[in-house]
C-alpha cells in the first residue's frame, strides 16, 4: 500500500490511473479509470516496425499492481495491448496496442465513461457497420432493444415529443433498406432505422424508438427511455420511471482485482428488520430483510464482475450477530465492508429517500462517494452522509459503510425497492463507489491507518 503512495507522489502526477481492457465481437475498448474523477486527457501517435498505436495519458500514474499487458480477444484488430510508465517527468502513462502486421489499421475513438473519471478508447476495424433492426427483450418491467454490433460506433441521442420517441444517429453506420417493426400493445409502439444524409463523407443512420406511455393513477404520463453500449452493441432501454430502466449484464473489467469486500446484508431470520406494509389491500407485508438480502446478492455479484474477493455475512435467510458480521471483516482486513438496509420511520409516507452512514473518520471518503453514485443514479431524495457509531460500522477496523437504501414504510419508496431494476442499479451504484474509493491514492493513506 504504500508503494502506491510512495509512487504516486514521487511522480507529482495529478492522477494515477488504472487501465483495463474488453472485447467484444472483435472491437476492443481500453478502459482509463482515473482518480481525479474527470476524463484524462489522451495523445495519440501511429508507430510503423512494428505497427502499433499509442496513447499517452499526461500527467498520470499507474500503480506498481497495475497489469503490464491487457489480454483482449480481438484477435483481427489486434495483436496485444501493453501498459506502462512511459516517462517520470512529466508523468506520463501510456498504452501500447501492437497491431497485427499486414492488416488495416483500426480506427480509433475516444468517449467518456458512464462515471466520473472514465475514459475509453474504442478501437474497431475501419468501414462501414450494418444497422439493422433490434432484438427485443424483457427485462424486469422493462424492454431492452439490442442493435448488434453498433455500439462502438459514435452516436448522438435526442428525444422528440409526440408521440415520446428517442432517436440515435451513428456515424459509420450503413442501413440497407428503410425497416420499422410495430409493437401492436405495451411501451413499445415502433422502432424504426433509416440512412441519413452523410457528415463530413462518414455515412450517418438513425435508428428510431417510438413509445406508447402509460397513464399514471394520478395522471400524467410515464416512459423513460435509456441509451447505452453493452459490450459491442447498442442497447436501448425503455421502462415506466427512470429508475426503473432494465439495465445489460454487468459487465466488469477487473477494477476491484486484489480487493476484499465484504458485503452485509442487513438482518436475517427472526430478525426481520423494518417492516412495510403492501397498499394493495391484500395486507401482505415486506421485510427489510429480504430486500436487503436481494439488494446484497446483487452487489456481490457486480463486485465479484470486478474481480474482487466477496465475502457475505449472510446468503440466506439466517440470523447473524452484529459483532460477527464486523469480525468477518476485520479478520479478512477487508479493504472495504459494507452494510446494506432500508429505512422507516415513525409515521409511514413522512420521510422518503437515501442516506449513508460512516463512523469512523477513515470511513467518510468511501461513504461520500458511495451516496453520490446511488443519488446520481436512484432518483431518490438526498438524506446526506451521516455520522454514527451503529455497532456494525463501529466495530469494523477497516473502511466501512452503512447505506440506507430508501424507505420501506414509503409508498413510492417501497414501489422502487421492489422493483428488480431498482435493485441492480442500488448494487452498482455502490460498486461504482467503491471503485472510486479504492482507486485513488489518498484513500489508501487513509486506510492504512
Ligand atoms: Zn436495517
Amino acid at each position: 500500500m504504500l508503494g502506491v503512495l510512495w509512487q504516486s507522489q514521487c511522480l507529482g502526477a495529478s492522477a494515477m490511473v488504472r487501465i483495463s481492457a474488453v472485447s467484444a465481437g472483435g472491437d476492443a475498448t481500453i478502459l482509463v479509470v482515473s482518480s481525479a474523477e474527470r476524463p484524462v486527457e489522451v495523445e495519440s501517435l501511429s508507430l510503423s516496425d512494428p505497427p502499433r498505436l499509442v496513447f499517452d495519458l499526461p500527467d498520470a500514474a499507474i500503480p506498481p499492481d497495475q497489469p503490464r499487458t491487457l489480454a483482449v480477444d480481438a484477435a483481427g484488430l489486434l495483436h496485444q495491448m501493453r501498459v506502462g510508465q512511459f516517462q517520470a517527468d512529466p508523468p506520463t502513462a501510456r498504452v501500447v496496442v501492437d497491431l497485427q502486421p499486414g492488416a488495416e489499421a483500426p480506427v480509433w475513438e475516444v468517449q467518456t465513461g458512464a462515471s466520473a473519471g472514465q475514459t475509453l478508447i474504442v478501437l474497431r476495424a475501419a468501414g462501414p457497420r450494418p444497422l439493422n433492426l433490434p432484438t427485443v427483450a424483457p427485462c424486469g418491467e422493462g424492454l431492452l432493444l439490442r442493435f448488434p454490433g453498433v455500439g462502438v460506433l459514435s452516436r448522438k441521442v435526442g428525444e422528440l415529443p409526440d408521440p415520446p420517441r428517442v432517436y440515435v444517429d451513428l456515424t459509420d453506420a450503413e442501413v440497407e433498406a428503410s425497416q420499422a417493426r410495430q409493437f401492436p400493445e405495451g411501451l413499445l409502439a415502433e422502432v424504426r432505422i433509416a440512412q441519413q444524409a452523410p457528415q463530413s463523407g462518414r455515412p450517418v443512420a438513425r435508428l428510431v424508438v417510438e413509445m406508447r406511455p402509460a397513464r399514471r393513477p394520478c395522471g400524467g404520463e410515464e416512459a423513460a427511455h435509456g441509451v447505452f453500449a453493452d459490450g459491442g452493441d447498442l442497447v436501448v432501454a425503455v421502462g415506466g420511471e427512470p429508475w426503473a430502466l432494465p439495465l445489460p449484464a454487468y459487465q466488469g473489467s477487473g477494477r476491484l482485482r486484489g480487493k476484499r469486500i465484504v458485503v452485509d446484508p442487513g438482518h436475517g431470520g427472526q430478525k426481520v428488520g423494518a417492516v412495510g406494509v403492501l397498499g394493495d389491500q391484500t395486507g401482505g407485508v415486506v421485510y427489510e430483510k429480504d430486500l436487503t438480502l436481494d439488494i446484497g446478492l446483487r452487489l456481490a455479484r457486480a463486485l465479484t464482475a470486478e474481480g474482487a474477493k466477496v465475502v457475505m455475512t449472510r446468503c440466506d435467510d439466517s440470523d447473524v450477530s452484529l459483532s460477527a458480521r464486523a469480525e468477518m471483516a476485520n479478520t479478512l482486513s477487508a479493504d472495504a465492508f459494507v452494510s446494506v438496509h432500508c429505512n422507516s420511520c415513525d409515521t409511514p409516507n413522512r420521510l422518503s429517500g437515501t442516506m449513508v452512514y460512516y463512523d469512523h473518520p477513515h470511513s467518510a471518503g468511501l461513504a461520500g462517494m458511495v451516496k453520490e453514485e446511488l443519488i446520481a443514479s436512484l432518483g431518490t431524495e438526498d438524506k446526506g452522509l451521516r455520522n454514527a457509531n451503529f455497532d456494525v460500522i463501529r466495530r469494523t477496523r477497516g473502511p466501512g459503510i452503512l447505506v440506507e437504501t430508501a424507505f420501506i414504510n414509503n409508498e413510492d419508496d417501497r414501489e422502487r425497492l421492489l422493483n428488480p431494476n431498482f435493485q441492480e442499479r442500488v448494487a452498482r451504484a455502490i460498486t461504482r463507489g467503491l471503485i472510486r474509493f479504492l482507486n485513488q491514492p489518498k484513500a489508501r493513506e487513509a486506510a492504512t491507518r
